[in-house]
């Protein structure tokens, strides 16, 4: 029999979630190191790791290969880099940090003045003690970044420049992890995985997609899940040059980013402003009981930006903490292990967990006793709390087949769970029945 229990999200305990925290915190904390661009072998290992936990497809596209307007870049590869001063003391050493390059940074071996140097280094003069994130990817040039602290203790003479780094013919490698459901029809989950030792943007995405991967593998889905792990920008332009057929099936997307500071929760909408997905995201946020805010689309931000350029306008939002630029750590060397936490990890995917619930459990019912309200006490359902019991009476008035049990929450402003709860119950007892025939599919 069918049962809108059986795509409940189990198990979201206090308990569990803790644990699933601390679990993401382990996993980024085993990222954080990692070298990471748009390509190359860090974003490999990145994917390898992800693996461990969900079974994900490594896709490998050669350098060269036109996708959309764009054209897959030569492979990035870094080993080594350092500045020696004048008395040929390393001052600066890829090893302790690989935000010190310059993503993107061609090889160099040469000695020069501070004068000729300085072009080439990027500091934070605002921010003196952080080393800022930097990259060139479609533009040929090297450099460093420092604290601008360092940079102005930096004495007039001859430094040894060095980036043993090579950008050559290679690919372009992203992860997607396909889980089928009862339909053919698309949740898409999507993060970047370019970013190099930067925490909460966005090894914050990456804990929480692949832990919200794993959950949803164990489970029964009526609904079809695929996650991206792709290199920013030229990663959704490769797979929606590849599967521009595919982008029919996408129902539902999210793109995950920033997710693991303290913050509120920030939702951009997608581009077509009211998708299912924006209603859902909203009204889990708005009975979160957190602060939250919605945002309207704008056209620049992560990867929702190609998803929802205009000729895919793809029903895909996304879903932050504080968002990017709007946090002082952001893009610097300060976001780092202090910055992000278990538990906002645990928070964000709490939340996740309960928008895939809406997207699993939203149907639409038919009351098969509208003639009046039936008799609930009789059928053994005038029980519960007051709020359960307003579900009841709500899912019976509202389930004409032309609302949705999502449509119920949002004009009951109940929890969606309770919503859903009472309309199991009332399936249970026969006073509900099915009112289209896609959703028996399940
Ligand atoms: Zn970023």
């Amino acid at each position: 029999m069918f049962a809108i229990s059986d795509h409940r999200l189990n198990p979201t305990s206090e308990l569990d979630l803790t644990a699933l925290g601390l679990e993401m915190y382990d996993f980024i904390i085993r990222l954080y190191p990692v070298c990471r661009s748009i390509t190359g072998n860090g974003v490999r290992e990145t994917l390898q790791a992800i693996r461990e936990y969900v079974n994900l497809e490594i896709r490998e596209v050669p350098s060269g290969t036109r996708v959309l307007d764009w054209t897959v870049p030569p492979e990035w590869n870094i080993r080594a880099a350092y500045i020696k001063d004048p008395s040929g003391r390393k001052i600066l050493d890829f090893a302790n940090s690989n935000l010190h390059v310059v993503g993107y940074s061609i090889p160099v071996h040469q000695k020069m003045s501070l004068e000729n140097l300085k072009p080439h280094l990027f500091t934070l003069p605002d921010r003196p003690k952080a080393i800022p994130y930097r990259t060139s990817y479609y533009q040929k040039d090297w450099g460093f970044c420092l604290a601008h602290a360092q940079f102005e203790q930096l004495i007039d003479g001859e430094y040894e420049v060095f980036i043993d780094s090579t950008l050559e013919p290679g690919s372009l490698c992203y992860g997607e992890a396909y889980l089928p459901g009862n339909l053919d029809e698309e949740v898409l989950i999507s993060t970047h995985v370019c970013h190099p030792s930067l925490c909460n943007d966005n090894l914050s995405g990456i804990a929480v997609a692949t832990f919200l991967a794993r959950s949803l593998a164990g489970r029964s889905r009526r609904y079809s899940y695929r996650f991206l792990f792709v290199p920013g920008t030229i990663g959704p332009i490769t797979w929606l040059a590849f599967n521009q057929s595919r982008t029919n099936s996408i129902r539902y997307g999210m793109v995950l980013a920033c997710v693991g500071d303290d913050g509120p929760f920030t939702y951009k909408r997608s581009r077509q402003d009211k998708a299912e997905i924006d209603r859902i995201v909203s009204h889990v946020l708005a009975t979160s009981g957190k602060e939250y805010e919605i945002r309207r689309f704008i056209p620049y931000g992560y990867d929702e930006r190609q998803y929802c350029s205009p000729g895919f306008n793809l029903p895909v939002g996304c879903l932050m903490r504080t968002p990017h630029g709007e946090f002082e750590e952001y893009h610097n060397s300060d976001d780092d292990l202090n910055f992000v936490q278990a538990e906002a990890l645990a928070g964000s995917l709490h939340q996740c967990f309960r928008i895939v619930e809406v997207i699993e459990r939203n149907h639409s019912f038919l009351n098969t006793a509208p003639y009046g309200e039936p008799q609930l006490g009789k059928r053994g359902l005038y029980d519960g709390t007051e709020e359960q019991r307003h579900a009841l009476l709500w899912v019976l008035n509202y389930s004409d087949g032309s609302h949705s049990l999502l449509d119920i929450a949002e004009l009951s402003n109940l929890n969606f769970s309770i919503v859903a709860e009472a309309a199991d119950r009332l399936l249970a007892r026969g006073l509900l029945k099915e009112a289209d025939k896609k959703s028996l599919e399940s």
